[in-house]
């Protein structure tokens, strides 16, 4: 474990894994459940909150859903950069499920902490760093999701080492190590743990994710 490979590695393609689902309810439908109201009203706070700092970013979600994912129990949530949709799990609809599943993953290195806002919205706020991808991808004119995930952690990558002699990130594998176990999956998780880091923890968050948000911030002008 831990060669000097791996840290002076970049990240692979790829977002989180193939999902096959069908949309359940509305998210306004699903509110009429008394049971349900605040987990919606926290969904809608964060979305409301990062469209206030994000140019464009409603321009690329065409629909947000509690869905039904046949091939995955532990997916809590997914974006389908195709479509413009954002899918959360029906399966985890509820605020105590989202967060114990949320904070186990925090325990374990895999997400990065949700600071004082909750298990919904440390989970949109990394689905909706997907759709701020979407939202460079358009701006780029690009087809590729994945290509465009790369370039905005290659341009962390270069703020965080710049003016720096030594360079202190050699790859782009290191600057998601410091963000989460997660983000080591793919530039696009990279990208997407980096957002739920800044959004939940604001001046507190990782160096590594505030440099990926930078990122995103300069191809989104
Ligand atoms: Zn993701």
């Amino acid at each position: 474990m831990g060669g000097r490979g791996a840290s002076s590695g970049d990240l692979n393609d790829g977002i989180g894994r193939e999902i096959v689902s069908t949309k359940d309810k509305d998210i306004w439908s699903y509110r009429h459940n008394p049971n349900n109201e605040q987990f919606v009203d926290n969904i809608n706070t964060t979305i409301k909150e990062m469209q206030e700092n994000y140019n464009g970013l409603m321009s690329v979600i065409n629909d947000i859903y509690m869905a039904n994912i046949k091939n995955g129990d532990t997916v809590i949530a997914f974006w389908d950069s195709g479509k413009g949709e954002l899918g959360i799990n029906t399966r985890y609809g509820d605020i105590k499920k989202m967060a114990a599943s949320y904070d186990k993953c925090v325990k374990k290195g895999y997400h990065p902490g949700r600071g004082n806002k909750t298990a919904e919205q440390a989970v949109v706020a990394h689905e909706l760093g997907h759709s701020l991808t979407s939202v460079v991808q358009q701006k780029l004119g690009s087809k590729d999701f994945d290509d465009v995930s790369k370039k905005i952690v290659k341009e962390a990558q270069n703020i965080l080492n710049k003016g720096l002699k030594r360079k202190k990130y050699p790859g782009t594998m290191k600057i998601a190590k410091n963000i989460s176990g997660y983000a080591t999956s793919s530039n696009a998780e990279c990208i997407a743990e980096a957002t739920a880091d800044v959004y939940c923890n604001g001046s507190k968050a990782k160096t590594e994710s505030k440099a990926v948000v930078q990122a995103l911030h300069n191809f989104c002008k």
